[in-house]
């Protein structure tokens, strides 16, 4: 009750709140095409890993995951046709918590801007996201895959109640 209390005035007072990363992590998996071989390969190789969390992704990608990795993954829709959003509007609720994203930095994507909002809301959400291999190799071994991980994040409350305050 205590706890609870604690959280409900951290919500209300502070700029930032609180909030945990769970010790089995929800895995956002997405990758560009020129990219999907390579991500593919990344999850086989930390499939023992991989199995212990949740896993989601963008359509094509997590439809691939499933049949030549063989990990339990749930789809979205394909990232052009709106599965990027999906994954930002989880962030957003809180469902989503880490993202690997193999994005392709050599050719033009034709949902460039939903890729971009991803990336800005992980941001605000001080959410980890590798965009290349050598980061998600760093992230996957980080001894904060197997505890839970504190980290804050914008106080949304207090940001709208300040913002409508002032208008
Ligand atoms: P896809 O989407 O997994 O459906 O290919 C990924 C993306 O292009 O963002």
């Amino acid at each position: 009750m205590k706890k609870f209390r604690k959280a409900v005035f951290q919500m209300i007072t502070n700029e930032y709140v609180t909030f945990t990363i769970g010790k089995k992590k929800n895995i956002a998996l997405i990758a560009h095409d020129n990219e999907k071989p390579k991500l593919i390969q990344w999850c086989k190789d930390n499939y023992d890993i991989l199995k212990n969390h949740n896993l989601y992704g963008t359509g094509t990608t997590s439809r691939l995951i499933a049949d030549k990795a063989g990990l339990c993954i749930k789809g979205y829709n394909s990232g052009p046709l709106g599965g990027d959003q999906q994954i930002g509007a989880k962030i957003v609720e809180g469902v989503i918590d880490f993202i690997v994203f193999f994005s392709d930095p050599l050719t033009a994507q034709p949902h460039d801007p939903d890729v971009k909002a991803l990336m800005r809301i992980a941001q605000v959400y001080d959410i980890p996201m590798a965009v290349n291999k050598a980061t998600a190799d760093f992230m996957i071994k980080s001894i904060y895959m197997d505890t839970e991980y504190d980290h804050e994040v914008i106080n949304f409350n207090k940001n709208v109640e300040d913002r409508a305050e002032s208008m």
